[in-house]
């Protein structure tokens, strides 16, 4: 249980950065600089990575605790806000460590009345510190979850009695296609699946709705969606990956329960009510407003075409999906 873990977490010490190795000590680089990705014989990647090494990791650690860090409960579900640390990749790479990250929260802590213009605000600001904090413990709760169980990698952590019948036939495998493409004519789970090619990063809250149309409405099992996620993103790591996609599946500790499936539509307009994520990493929808888009679903063909005629309908009934997918699970649980 994770809020059992994190209590536990929380009250116990936490250990001082290490000092920084002493350089004579390192490796040598033989002439002047490190080799490049082509001469260790990989291609480019496509994808817009952000800077990386140590010194872009805390130059991002620090403009994040100098204000974001206080707005972080408020915004951080909301993709168009770049409300977060963008600290994943370089915690996945160990460019910055986890102490660094957790001492700086010390200061944004101690800092939080500063700016504050009220006790209320100052409280709020401290509030949103430990968000970002119990975010830094699902990670920590991860790596314990792998570390003691490392068959999730392959299996679910949940046993279901009979087993979840994913889907093998009947167009699985175009729906998968259309999924990875961004194709899929739900725009937020078309915006996620195109920032992580653009990107090699996904938003959190993309992240769940992408993983929850896969799994639920696509009923296409959790490990392909772990797979593409694996290739993809800059911040892979198997820990945090795998507990994603198997609290997405209904398959993990603290799972989303298989009957609280995520609608894409209503997901889109609660986190990006101006359509401004969407229209970001869709281009065939940057001259549709936002309306139009949380109602894609609902058009007739005519309004779609006229709209944005190079933008799909969508691929499946998101209510017929779920019906189907709340049934597979009950025969999982041993129902009839
Ligand atoms: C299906 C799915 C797959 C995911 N795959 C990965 C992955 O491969 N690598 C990865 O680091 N995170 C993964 N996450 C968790 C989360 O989406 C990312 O850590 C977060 O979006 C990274 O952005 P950020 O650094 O701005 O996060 P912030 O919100 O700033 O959080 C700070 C740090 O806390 C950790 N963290 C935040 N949320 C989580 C979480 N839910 N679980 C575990 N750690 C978390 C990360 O290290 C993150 O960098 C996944 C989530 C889902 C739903």
């Amino acid at each position: 249980m994770f809020s059992y873990f994190r209590r536990k977490w929380r009250d116990r010490e936490k250990a001082e950065p290490y000092a920084a190795p002493d350089a004579d000590r390192l490796a040598e680089v033989e002439g002047d600089a490190l080799p490049t990705i082509g001469d260790l014989g990989f291609d480019e990647p496509d994808a817009q990575i952000r800077s990386a090494g140590t010194d872009a990791a805390r130059g991002r650690l620090d403009a994040f605790c100098d204000g974001a860090i206080y707005r972080y409960e408020a915004d951080r579900d909301y993709p168009a806000r770049d409300a977060t640390s963008r600290l994943s990749a370089d915690l996945k790479w160990g460019t910055i460590g986890i102490r660094e990250v957790y001492e700086a929260t010390e200061g944004a802590k101690a800092d939080a009345a500063s700016d504050a213009g009220s006790a209320d605000a100052a409280d709020d600001a401290r509030d949103s510190v430990e968000e970002f904090r119990s975010q830094l413990a699902w990670r920590e709760f991860y790596a314990h979850v792998l570390f003691f169980n490392p068959n999730v990698v392959a299996e679910n952590y949940r046993a279901y009695e009979n087993g979840i019948d994913w889907r093998s036939g009947d167009g699985r495998d175009e729906e998968l296609l259309a999924w990875k493409a961004g194709e899929t004519g739900y725009p937020i789970v078309d915006a996620g699946m195109r920032q992580l090619r653009r990107e090699a990063y996904m938003h959190n809250r993309v992240r769940m709705i992408v993983a929850s149309f896969l799994t639920k409405d696509l009923l296409v099992d959790w490990r392909e969606g772990y797979a593409h996620f694996r290739e993809h993103l800059a911040d892979h790591d198997t820990a945090n990956d795998n507990g994603g996609w198997q609290w997405a599946a209904s398959t993990g500790t603290d799972a989303q329960p298989y009957f609280r499936i995520f609608n894409p539509m209503t997901q889109g307009e609660r986190y990006d009510p101006d359509g401004e994520y969407v229209r970001e990493y869709v281009p065939e929808l940057a001259g549709v407003d936002a309306g139009t888009i949380h109602s894609w679903h609902e058009l007739g063909n005519e309004e779609r075409d006229e709209a944005a005629p190079d933008y799909p309908a969508p691929i499946v009934d998101h209510g017929e999906r779920r019906e189907r997918a709340i049934e597979t699970f009950e025969r999982a649980r041993g129902g009839e």
